[in-house]
């Protein structure tokens, strides 16, 4: 087992598998990113090797991420490749985070590899909209392909950034859209990571006030459901569905944390919200044996902080941290 210095075991990791996306979602990137040169990632082959290591020590979930990780070539590989874990009983739930792009391509074959519920981020259903958040991406595409993942049998949960002057005055039409489809929701809100066109704080939304909204015009209960994430949800009497909050500025969400991330370079990220982070692409390399592996992942999980620090202040101006979203995966 992964235990952390305060008790927290570590049975989730999230792996980015690429740093690049076919968007530039506006709170994400900068539209003139610069990505990492193709030799620095790890392969396929790597990839599977890090996640069966965690899997080995007691790693329950794994969620694939990015950047857009449906464009990393060869994708399906991986996760037929963890697939196995799952036959094994050995893992207990295989997911994905993306931006629906390329999922109709994929759906199938994510269900056919034990994928059962997955996460499409989608902050609004205005087509103009749309294209002005992701700046190159198009939502009839991305509608399309969310129905055809739940009709291969994939649970979708969308996931939604509350955007001031953005997408505030879609927030009831998006509750009621997503019961319509038999889909939860969850409002995320915007952090404070990497260099972006733009001020943040101008985008940034306290889900206090999209909770506020939602009660003018919804019967709001609280639910005991959990994904041992950090969202909280109510129940949505209206739609039958529920609506999360994950609110990583306004409330404290770290007491609980059982998850790390893995670049795609290999770096592990032990919190999300702080710099410290340990090399396991060298172990990894060094030898055929999982043996250094191991015990640099157990060195990182022993220097897992207690919590972030965000912070979103007008005054400081620069991020909390330079890494994009993209980097560490959301
Ligand atoms: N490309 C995929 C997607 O968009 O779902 C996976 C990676 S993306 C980085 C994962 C999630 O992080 C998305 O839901 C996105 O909206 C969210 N995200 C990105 N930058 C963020 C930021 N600065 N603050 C809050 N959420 C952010
Ligand atoms: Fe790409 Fe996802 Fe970032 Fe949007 S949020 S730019 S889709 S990685």
């Amino acid at each position: 087992m992964l235990t952390d210095p305060f008790g927290r075991d570590v049975t989730y990791l999230r792996v980015s598998v690429t740093d690049r996306c076919d968007f530039r979602c506006v709170y994400c990137m900068s539209e003139h990113m610069s990505f990492l040169p193709k030799a620095d990632l790890l392969s396929l082959e790597e990839l599977d090797r890090v996640c069966s290591a965690f899997v080995g020590l007691g790693v329950r979930k794994l969620r694939i991420t990015g950047g857009e990780p449906l464009v990393r070539r060869g994708i399906m590989t991986l996760f037929q490749a963890l697939s196995r874990h799952l036959d094994a009983g050995d893992l207990e739930e295989l997911t994905l985070t993306t931006n629906g792009s390329q999922l109709g391509k994929y759906a199938s074959d994510l269900a056919a590899c034990g994928v059962k519920r997955i996460n499409v981020s989608l902050d609004t259903i205005d087509a103009d909209k749309f294209k002005e958040i992701t700046r190159w991406g198009k939502l009839e595409p991305v509608l399309r392909n969310i129905e055809i993942a739940q009709a291969a049998g994939l649970t979708v949960k969308i996931n939604t950034v509350a955007l001031k002057d953005v997408n505030d005055d879609e927030i009831e039409r998006l509750v009621e859209w997503s019961g319509e489809h038999g889909m939860d929701i969850t409002f995320i809100e915007t952090m404070p990571l990497g260099e972006i066109e733009g001020d943040r704080t101008d985008q940034y939304m306290p889900l206090s006030l999209v909770r506020a909204r939602l009660r003018k015009h919804f019967t709001l209960t609280d639910s005991d459901h959990q994904t041992g994430g950090p969202a909280r949800y109510v129940n949505v009497q209206e739609t039958g569905q529920r609506v999360g909050f994950i609110t990583p500025l306004t409330h404290n969400f770290c007491e609980s944390c059982n998850r790390v991330r893995l670049t795609c370079t290999g770096t592990l990220y032990m919190c999300l919200g702080q710099d410290d982070a340990a090399d396991l692409r060298q172990p990894l390399r060094q030898s055929e044996s999982d043996a250094p592996l191991r015990e640099a992942i157990h060195a990182a999980i022993a220097r897992k902080p207690e919590g972030h620090d965000f912070i979103i202040d007008r005054r400081q101006g620069a991020p909390a941290l330079t890494r994009h979203m993209s980097t560490t995966g959301g």
